[in-house]
């Protein structure tokens, strides 16, 4: 792997196509030898999701494909990166941050993701507007070059003599199509939205995700893996063994606690006017409030795939 890429600052703003934003500059993490994160930024955010690069004698493997306007831009990133040429993308849900760039691969590279997430990419979705309908995004089917072309239900081994990843499906946990990507000896996972850092979770429960579903997800990941361990989430810096531990545990706690409250018979409203206990307060953000955490756990209780898992 070559040795760094620097970091290229774009201040351009994609009119037009929907996506109006800087596109920002990357900022490359070196996990291991093999491994590196990209991450996209502008000064006031990450823009999309983590590109993770894991470079062998065989070739290159890609987790993510970041947002549509990025497509050849992340491509012409990773080939600054690397030597060897890019055999393999893994998509870890459908969501446009993490399978929007998949055009830029798809001519010369195995795309591969769960089959209900390459049935979402072929539909028109909505979704990402949490738990406010009226937020929703509507997202048109894929055209051709922007399906994998390559599916599983549970598990693919991808293992050859130099080659060590292992991918799963987790059902019904951020969405219904999640897949993680284990790198054994180098004791890395890729996790897609499983975790969402500092923040309560979001759980896309109009796309099959649920909350009770990314509780079990979490526990598997952290049976399947050791101390010593480094997760790499879509958003954010990786994570220790020790940190989704804890994530866990919030999850587990806070959702036992809303689902007591709700069997005893209280309404969402009452259990959101009264909150979460204080020694929660570090996980609300932005983005998924104690408020929306709340109404999440409630959500999710009425969850059916749709789709087989
Ligand atoms: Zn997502």
């Amino acid at each position: 792997m070559r040795i760094g890429i620097g970091i290229a600052v774009f201040a351009v703003v994609l009119a037009g196509s929907g996506y109006h934003f800087v596109i920002g500059y990357v900022v490359p993490t070196n996990i291991n030898d093999k491994i590196t994160v990209l991450t996209r930024k502008n000064v006031f955010a990450q823009i999309g999701a983590n590109v993770v690069v894991y470079e062998d004698a065989e070739g290159t493997v890609v987790v993510d494909a970041q947002l549509p306007p990025l497509a050849a831009l992340t491509r012409s990133h990773i080939e600054a990166l690397v030597t060897k040429p890019i055999t393999t993308v893994l998509i870890t849900h459908w969501h446009p941050d993490h399978s929007g760039g998949i055009s830029a691969f798809s001519s010369d590279a195995e795309i591969i993701a769960h089959e209900n997430a390459a049935q979402r990419l072929s539909a028109p979705q909505e979704g990402f507007g949490l738990t406010k309908p009226e937020s929703h995004h509507q997202f048109a089917a894929r055209s051709a070059d922007g399906l994998p072309n390559r599916t599983f239900v549970d598990s693919l081994d991808l293992q050859t003599e130099s080659t060590d990843v292992k991918v799963v499906h987790y059902p019904v946990a951020h969405t219904d199509g999640d897949l993680v990507v284990i790198f054994p000896s180098s004791q890395v996972a890729v996790i897609g939205d499983l975790v969402w850092p500092n923040s309560f979770p979001y759980v896309d429960v109009h796309n099959g995700g649920s909350v009770a579903g990314l509780e079990a997800a979490l526990k598997e990941l952290l049976a399947v893996s050791e101390p010593g361990y480094r997760f790499i989430p879509g958003h954010g810096t990786p994570l220790s063994f020790e940190d989704v531990a804890a994530y866990l545990d919030m999850v587990s706690r806070t959702r036992r606690w809303v689902e007591t409250q709700l069997d005893e018979g209280l309404t969402i409203d009452q259990i959101a006017a009264s909150g979460l206990a204080d020694e929660w307060d570090q996980w609300g953000s932005s983005l998924v409030p104690a408020s929306v955490w709340i109404k999440m756990i409630q959500e999710s209780r009425s969850v059916q795939s749709t789709v087989k898992r």
